[in-house]
């Protein structure tokens, strides 16, 4: 027996060693490398990733989601503070639409600008106002779209770092990546970085007045060009970073998520749940560090407009009507809402939500990278 015993014992003990390198290394030295992964500590790879194979085409969609840059998506961030608070109305709001324009033609977008009318609260005189867009026009399908949306105008008196300067540059690093000479989509990507969002969603709801009636048509007939392609989804980000828990602790919450919302009382409830779970879907794919979670209450926010034509969602850190309204956020409107005001594993969560985007949107709207020579 004893003779029998020992080598099992020994076979057993090395087939265990096997399984456990077999599991372990590959996985976690491949996260590791990667430079948009974070320095976790004590937190722990969370294994957003675990039990999920890829296939050819989802290996394809990381190669793209790996394009995002966390250095540059704080450094949006970053230009946007420049700028303060980013009130609509003020020359610094005029300077900052100009600055993201700038970015997206330097990157080698055509922009646009929608251009509309707003009464400020205690005055009878519309004054004008403006917003800037870009899109990615689709090589087999141009004349469908989806929207990635953030509003860049802000308020509180401080940088409207969160506020949505957080959202913004999220849509601006997207777009950025999907410049790139290399990539294509099928369908067309428009990005529109919303003003007077804090006044009311004005500068969404104009978006929606001027160009809802012009969808899906080819103008001028026969050009393959259309101003307004049809709507597929509208997905909108507005305030990314802050998930610490309520009562709210110091450190981002060790059950920090990216929260993406439908609103159930809305025309389109079912299509945009249907979204929405691409978007979830997405996260658990190709998402570093932080998962998501879905819930029909979505509000406040510019996603608000188009809910009823086309299926829409918004991302947030927290959920806007039952933790960002229960003062989820201290720094929500208020001076402190700085770019210093934020540590690395709050820009994470906000890159993560970017992670999560483009990896839905690259599935959505057929987006990949074009392997040279073709
Ligand atoms: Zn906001």
């Amino acid at each position: 027996m004893r003779n029998f015993n020992i080598p099992l014992a020994r076979t057993l003990q090395i087939l265990s060693i096997l399984v456990l390198w077999l599991f372990l290394p590959s996985g976690v030295d491949a996260q590791q490398e990667n430079p948009n992964r974070p320095e976790l500590g004590d937190r722990g790879l969370r294994g957003i990733l675990g039990g999920v194979e890829f296939t050819v085409a989802d290996s394809a969609r990381q190669q793209l989601v790996d394009r995002l840059d966390f250095e540059n998506y704080k450094e949006l961030i970053r230009g946007l503070t420049q700028f303060g608070d980013r009130e609509q109305g003020t020359a610094r709001n005029a300077a900052a639409v100009d600055w993201i324009e700038d970015q997206l033609r330097s990157w080698g977008y055509e922009t646009e600008r929608i251009h509309y009318q707003y009464t400020p609260r205690g005055s009878d005189q519309p004054e004008p106002r403006e917003e800037v867009f870009a899109t990615k026009v689709g090589d087999g399908m141009p004349g469908e779209m989806y929207i990635l949306g953030a509003h860049m105008d802000g308020r509180g008196g401080g940088e409207a770092a969160n506020d949505d300067a957080s959202g913004t540059a999220l849509v601006m690093e997207i777009a950025r990546v999907l410049a790139a000479p290399d990539v294509g989509s099928n369908r067309s990507i428009r990005f529109a970085l919303w003003n007077n969002e804090e006044t009311g969603l004005n500068g969404s709801y104009a978006y929606v007045e001027q160009r809802a009636s012009r969808q899906g048509v080819e103008d001028p007939v026969g050009s393959g060009r259309y101003p307004e392609p049809t709507w597929l989804g509208m997905i909108q980000h507005d305030m990314m970073m802050w998930d610490h828990g309520n009562p709210v602790t110091y450190n981002q919450a060790l059950d920090a998520d990216v929260d993406i919302e439908f609103q159930l009382n809305s025309e389109m409830a079912q299509e945009s749940a249907v979204l929405a779970l691409a978007l979830l879907n997405a996260n658990r794919m190709h998402a570093s560090d932080y998962p998501a979670v879905m819930s029909n209450a979505m509000s406040n926010t510019d996603s608000t407009p188009f809910m009823d034509l086309v299926a829409s969602v918004s991302l947030r850190e927290n959920r806007r009507l039952y933790e960002t309204g229960n003062r989820a956020n201290p720094h929500w409107h208020q001076p402190s809402d700085l770019f210093v005001t934020f540590s690395d594993a709050d820009f994470r969560l906000g890159f993560n939500a970017a992670q999560t985007t483009l990896a839905a949107v690259t599935k959505l709207a057929g987006v990949e990278i074009i392997p040279s020579g073709n």
